[in-house]
This record gives structure tokens, C-alpha cells and sequence, in this order.
């Protein structure tokens, strides 16, 4: 069975308001129609547009998607959001894991397997974001330093639940810096993700487990990426500000 491709659009703290958010809902209905037995599509806006935002994105097909979630449940947690908030507010994902979250917010392994843990007890379906940095790159860490990230999640999940977790990875040097990986480079670490996955969780996850690329994806260098056999769509960031997202969703059907 062919893994169904699966597009993100994150947001991160952007546009700087409602009406921008709005407005950018309004250009990707103008392209065509997403047909959803070939393609999942999910958007992340910040957490105010997000439910403001949320309808309008359904009608078109595109699932809501937060960028984070608390490793608590509710209480006395000033500025946190529990996973079953969100699913109570029907939200349906969420991104864990971005490395924004880990490099600038100083999230843990540990931590963001936690969160994943919650995601899915409260019925979310999450969006794994790993990946290694520069250094780690240039010192052949790359396959270490995803298998770091990924244990602890092994660790905590059940053999099914697999099924509602995609892993999105995303080097750090790719990130926002117009630098992306070659269509070679992904697919390699894609594939290493892969044969991990088969020897950490079983055949059959490493099987189905969908693995998007994220880092500097365009509407020019979508096509290349997603020929390679084990990469299965895309995490955007800059470019799903853009009405040309759907052009990049297009492409990875
Ligand atoms: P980018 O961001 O597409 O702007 O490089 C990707 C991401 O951070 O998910």
C-alpha cells in the first residue's frame, strides 16, 4: 500500500494579525479544489487564528493543527494548553517537537515524547518534528541524533498508535535559511529514519509511518523531493504564508 502524501503549512507567530490570516484562507480557496483521497493537508496558525481560522480551512479540506501542546494535563499551568483542550476546542493535530521548540525553548527529548504522549491519550493526531543541527550534520551525527529524538517517543507509544503520528524531519540548518537538503540527503536520512523504525517499533510502522521533509521547501524544489520513494510531503514554513502553498500541495499529490 502506497503511504498517502501529507502537506503541512506551519505558521509559527505569523502574519501579525486576523485579517492576514483570514485573508490568506481566502487565496487558497481561489485554487483548485484538494482532492482528500490522494493527499492530507493540515495548517498550523498561532492559537487565536487557529480557532478563528479553523472552519473556513475545513471547508477546504485542510485540517487545524497546533503548534504545541502542554506535557500536563489542565491546572495550575499559567500560559500552557493540554492536549485535551485542544481536542475538546476540535482541534484534530498538533506539531510537537519543532525545533524551534527545542532550540529556543529549551524542550527535552524527554519532554517532547511526554507531550506526544499526552497528544494521544486526549485522541490527537501529532505531527513529530526532528531533526539535527549544523554541526551535528557536518560531524555524520545525523542518524544519531534522530534516533536520540525518536527513543523516548518509542519508548512511550503503543504499536498502533503509530498510526496517528507522522514524523516530519526537518534539519536545523535547512530551516528558514533557503538552504535545502538535496532530494539525495533527505531521502538518505528519510530512509535511515525508516530502517530505525523497523528495528525500534516493527516492520510494519516503518512501513506506514509517513515522513514528511521540512527545511526551505518552495514551489520550485517540491517536485524533486517528493519523487524520492520514502519521502511522503512536506512541513512548510515561509512558503505556506503564501497563496502558493497549494501550489506546493499540488505538486506532492
Ligand atoms: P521553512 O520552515 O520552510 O521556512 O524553512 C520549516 C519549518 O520550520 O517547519
Amino acid at each position: 500500500m502506497p503511504r498517502k502524501p501529507i502537506v503541512g503549512g506551519n505558521w509559527k507567530c505569523n502574519p501579525k494579525t486576523l485579517e492576514e490570516a483570514q485573508k490568506l484562507i481566502g487565496e487558497w480557496k481561489n485554487q483548485v479544489p484538494l482532492d482528500k483521497r490522494k493527499i492530507d493537508v493540515f495548517a498550523c496558525p498561532m492559537m487565536p487564528h487557529l480557532l478563528k481560522v479553523k472552519l473556513p480551512m475545513e471547508k477546504l479540506g485542510i485540517s487545524a493543527c497546533a503548534q504545541n501542546c502542554s506535557k500536563t494535563g489542565e491546572g495550575a499551568f499559567t500560559g500552557e494548553v493540554s492536549a485535551a483542550q485542544l481536542k475538546d476546542a476540535r482541534v484534530q493535530w498538533t506539531l510537537l517537537g519543532h525545533s524551534e521548540r527545542r532550540t529556543k525553548y529549551g524542550e527535552t527529548d524527554e519532554e517532547v515524547a511526554e507531550k506526544v504522549s499526552q497528544a494521544l491519550a486526549a485522541g490527537l493526531k501529532v505531527v513529530l518534528a526532528i531533526g539535527e543541527l549544523l554541526d551535528e550534520r557536518e560531524a555524520s551525527k545525523t542518524d544519531e541524533v534522530n534516533e536520540r529524538m525518536l527513543k523516548p517517543v518509542v519508548a512511550k507509544v503503543k504499536e498502533e498508535d503509530w498510526s496517528r503520528i507522522v514524523i516530519a524531519y526537518e534539519p536545523v540548518w535547512a530551516i528558514g535559511t533557503g538552504k535545502v537538503a538535496t532530494p539525495e540527503q533527505a531521502e538518505e536520512t528519510h530512509a535511515a529514519i525508516r530502517a530505525y523504525m523497523a528495528k525500534a517499533v516493527s516492520e510494519d510502522v516503518a512501513e506506514k509511518v509517513r515522513i514528511q521533509y521540512g527545511g526551505s521547501v518552495t514551489v520550485d524544489n517540491c517536485a524533486e523531493l517528493i519523487k524520492k520513494p520514502n519521502i511522503d510531503g512536506f512541513l512548510v514554513g515561509g512558503a505556506s504564508l503564501k497563496a502558493s502553498f497549494m501550489e506546493i500541495v499540488q505538486k506532492s499529490t
